[in-house]
């Protein structure tokens, strides 16, 4: 490969390259506002100006294309004077306020100004005042003071999300922003340009002014609006999350997450919604149980039916390990191979950018673990007609609402002699149950998705700040009850008490005789590695940050891309 010399360090680069590409390759950064690595180069800001032996003037390494033998200088005198330059002209009419702009502590104009400025100012003269607070649309708030007209959010509607809705207007330092004259910028990933944009001028609509980001923490996770499996970071202050935003994966959703899967996707982990304790339906009415007597209620009535009378429904909400827990508990402890999960399909959703129509985030994850029928046994349809039948007179259920899914079973369901229901929140399939067990959200557990395209992805806890784990491991169940499923979600002193599907059945699978031996969501991870093609020599480690793809040809003649 050819090279240049950078600094006087000798680095390769791939032909058709720019000097920022191959620095960038090698871990050298040269300052950027405008450049981003999946855009197309404008070149206006000018921080990213170099000296290249044998040109005559400096030039910005955004540009300039890599040339064998090529001498780039980023850091000599001539650079710093013109890197000093091109800050001072930013910040001339840079309002300044990070004290109460949104974006401070994570914002590059902020950034640079400590590492590239000069830190004073020689403008006396007034600011150019501009518009602080125009709704560009329903996501997203402009502040024309703040924008340096980079014009990053103009080129990513054009050529990410396709939807040219942003332009400038005016010249000179009263150049801004607008929406062209009728339009509002609405589309289904305009919350992206609020990531891109390098200072505070696009805050979220939704986020704004609800926390400094030196006050929340962040944890990698996965979004679960779809199969595509968008990485996120979720943003968590006080045990409670206020943001997801999109973290790089070049593989599944590179720098990008739409809008919907951004803003819909959190909010029900602390909605008043959520179940917060074992529930018994006596006389028609729920009433809270301790997990002592909701375990005791659902062992005892599971014992009373013959494997032929129970039905099983995993989830594509679900992570593997708890479906591969759900599809263990069906086949070894309850004996049945009516055993079956509902696919949520939505072409509406989909298109041809990140959104899937499948708008569950491990439908692939299910069905690899083994939640099908068996031979002999019943799919979802099946279920349905031996229920209206009265063949089927149990049904277990895991985090999945299969009322609002198939309205059929509604009826069905009162035909039912137990009804026990995992979930996370009441919706209409909680309001029909006999039993329901609270369960952990995508947000508060351990786990694996595997998307649309077969790569396996981890989920970690962000706001559960119980050690769950050592909750199971050798205590009795109201030790549990006591100390291991309660915390504290809010100041108000709202308890949550929920487990991870997998953890609740592993307590009913105790306590029929199973021997389910699971301490941590890692320890399932391990056997299905050991048991399930797909996942072979799989581990937590491997996966890391940015998943693995599964094996491409599997058993059950499940096949990914
Ligand atoms: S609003 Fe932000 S992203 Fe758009 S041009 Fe201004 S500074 Fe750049
Ligand atoms: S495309 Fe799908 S996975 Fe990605 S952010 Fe949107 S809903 Fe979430």
């Amino acid at each position: 490969m050819p090279n240049i010399n950078l600094d006087g360090k000798i680095i390769e680069f791939k032909p058709g390259q720019t000097i920022i590409e191959a620095a960038r390759d090698h871990g050298i950064e040269i300052p950027h506002f405008c450049w981003h690595p999946e855009l197309s180069v404008s070149g206006n800001c000018r921080i990213c100006l170099v000296e290249v032996e044998k040109m005559p003037k400096l030039v910005i390494a955004c540009s300039t294309l890599a040339s064998e033998g090529m001498i780039v200088h980023t850091k000599n005198e001539k650079v710093i004077a013109a890197q000093n330059a091109v800050m001072e002209f930013l910040l001339i009419n840079h309002p300044l306020d990070c004290p109460i702009c949104d974006e401070a502590g994570e914002c590059k104009l902020q950034d640079y100004a400590y590492k590239y400025s000069v830190g004073e100012s020689r403008f006396v003269e007034e600011k150019v005042h501009k518009d602080k607070r125009v709704p560009l649309g329903p996501r997203v708030m402009f502040d024309g003071e703040r924008c340096i007209s980079c014009s990053r959010c103009i080129r990513f509607c054009d050529e990410i999300a396709k939807d040219p809705e942003l332009t400038f207007t005016k010249r000179g330092d009263r150049v801004t922003i607008v929406t062209y004259p009728g339009e509002e910028m609405d589309n289904p990933y305009s919350m992206n340009t609020i990531d891109i944009c390098p200072v505070g001028a696009l805050t979220s609509r939704d986020f704004r002014f609800k926390a400094r980001v030196w006050d929340m923490s962040s944890t990698s996770s996965v979004c679960i609006g779809c199969s595509r499996g968008c990485n996120t970071e979720i943003w968590v202050r006080n045990n409670e999350i206020l943001r997801l935003v999109p973290r790089h994966n070049e593989k599944v959703n590179s720098y990008w997450m739409c809008d919907h899967g951004r803003l819909n996707t959190f909010k029900f982990v602390n909605a008043e919604t959520r179940i917060n304790i074992p529930q018994l339906r006596n006389d028609g009415q729920l009433i809270e149980k301790s997990w002592d007597e909701a375990v005791n209620e659902a062992v005892s009535k599971l014992k009373s039916f013959t494997k032929e009378q129970i039905a099983v429904i995993g989830s594509p909400f679900a992570t593997c390990e708890d479906n591969y827990i759900i599809a263990k508990f069906a086949r070894t402890v309850l004996q049945t191979g009516n055993l079956d999960f509902i696919r949520h399909i939505d072409p509406s959703f989909a298109d041809d950018i990140l959104r899937a129509e499948d708008i569950t985030p491990n439908s692939l994850g299910a069905e690899l673990v083994g939640v099908q029928p068996s031979k002999s046994g019943l799919d979802i349809k099946g279920i349905l007609s031996a229920i209206k039948e009265k063949k089927i007179k149990a049904l277990y259920l895991i985090e999945d609402d299969i009322v609002k899914a198939f309205p059929e079973f509604e009826n069905a369901i009162a035909g039912l002699e137990f009804f026990v229901v995992h979930s996370t929140n009441h919706n209409k399939s909680t309001a029909l149950a006999d039993l329901i067990f609270p369960a952990a959200t995508f947000a508060e557990k351990n786990g694996t998705f595997v998307n649309i395209n077969g790569m396996v992805q981890r989920i970690r806890p962000a706001v559960s700040v119980i050690e769950q784990d050592r909750a199971l491991d050798g205590m009795s169940m109201s030790r549990l009850d006591k100390f291991g499923t309660q915390w504290d979600r809010w100041a108000s002193g709202k308890k949550i008490n929920a487990l991870p599907t997998w953890k609740i059945l592993t307590l009913v699978a105790k306590a029929i005789g199973g021997k389910f031996k699971f301490n941590m969501a890692e320890e399932i991870f391990s056997e299905m590695a050991n048991s399930i093609e797909a996942f072979k020599n799989l581990d937590y480690d491997i996966i890391g940050e940015l998943g693995a793809k599964v094996k491409s040809e599997i058993s059950n003649n499940v096949k990914v891309s």
